[in-house]
């Protein structure tokens, strides 16, 4: 069976892997969409030197061989999770699954890129939802980012009734303004820099845009806050300096969450004396565990959320070169892979 991979840095290969086997417990599932990220992005500039893995983690497919023991049977349509967290060291103990040292030693292999998906019995047991029959497949695929956006927002610590500002206009930027509203945010802002995107903000998801090409951030949010700032700042730029603004943008008593993942070595200058007094938290989220996922598939499948207008760019199997590129682009938003 074939399998997209990272092959030298920048290109993507696809080539043949073994037929996956099943044991006592495990699923093989069938794709049948996957979301492209920044993840897959940067593992393709990157290059890998051997073809160990597929690209592809926001899976949604269909069960097409399970074990006896399984409790799952072939025809189902399922989203899984990526990985999973052994369950038993410090951090699994102290809820903080993601902080888990074990975390990728339990995942679906060789990755959601394949004609074929291995399922562990440990995901196959507790990382796996059953997809709602009128979600559609491109859709639920979704359920992985949003799922780490569900936990990004809930280590936000967001109440209902909360103003939310969101750094950044990609995908991630509008699955968090998405995500905040429909954990009761009052008002939603959203700052960029891509005319496109900031558009199918405003349509969809924000109050209030703000064109960082003619906007200046920290005035803006306290124009739209009486001077406050915002109560909960989501960063969803890879960049220290969008961090910084964050939390130069954030009320005293706010919440700035370190949303987007970051580049080794970057660092901010941070105004010690400010934190102190104002008492504002500096978080960041990584990853999602299994009950962010179920979080995120109930409000995509219960119509809370509509992520539909994100997904502008469909590509087939034999395009994923294509679907990595759209990404990288960073000019339209979610491009998913459809099998
Ligand atoms: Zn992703
Ligand atoms: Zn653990």
């Amino acid at each position: 069976m074939r399998a997209a991979v990272a092959g030298l840095p920048g290109q993507v290969q696809i080539v043949e892997f073994p037929e996956p086997k099943l044991a006592p417990g495990e699923l093989i599932l069938a794709p049948l969409a996957c979301g492209i990220c920044s993840t897959d992005v940067k593992l393709v500039q990157r290059g890998a030197e051997e073809a160990n893995y597929a690209l592809g983690h926001e899976l949604a497919g269909r069960v097409v061989a399970a074990s006896q023991e399984s409790r799952w049977s072939v025809g189902q349509r399922v989203v899984a999770v990526p990985y999973l967290p052994c369950g038993e060291c410090f951090y699994c103990r102290h809820a903080q699954p993601t902080l888990c040292g074990r975390l990728f030693d339990t995942a679906f292999l060789p990755g959601a890129l394949a004609e074929e998906i291995w399922v562990p019995s440990r995901i196959s047991e507790c990382g796996l939802f059953s997809i709602p029959d009128d979600l559609p497949d491109e859709i639920a695929a979704l359920a992985e980012p949003v799922g780490c956006v569900v936990k990004g927002i809930q280590d936000a610590n967001l109440q209902p009734g909360d103003t939310v500002l969101v750094v950044g206009d990609g995908p991630m930027g509008l699955f968090c303004a998405t995500v905040a509203r429909a954990y009761g945010a009052a008002r939603v802002l959203v700052a960029g820099l891509t005319p496109s995107r900031l558009a199918c903000a405003g349509e969809y998801y924000a109050d209030q845009i703000i064109d960082l090409n003619q906007e200046e951030l920290v005035g803006t949010v306290q124009d739209a806050t009486e001077g406050r700032g915002a109560d909960v700042v989501m960063v969803a730029v890879s960049d220290g300096e969008a961090l910084l603004n964050g939390i130069k943008a954030v009320r005293p008593g706010g919440t700035v969450n370190a949303f987007a993942g970051v580049s080794n070595g970057v660092q901010i200058p941070l105004d010690v004396r400010k934190l102190h007094y104002q008492q504002f938290f500096l978080t960041g989220s990584f990853g999602l565990g299994p009950e962010h996922m179920a979080k995120a598939l109930q409000l995509l499948g219960s119509g809370r959320i509509d992520v539909a207008p994100l997904i502008t760019a469909r590509f087939p199997f034999e395009s994923v070169a294509e679907a990595v590129a759209y990404a990288a682009d960073r000019t339209g938003l979610k491009p998913v892979v459809i099998f």
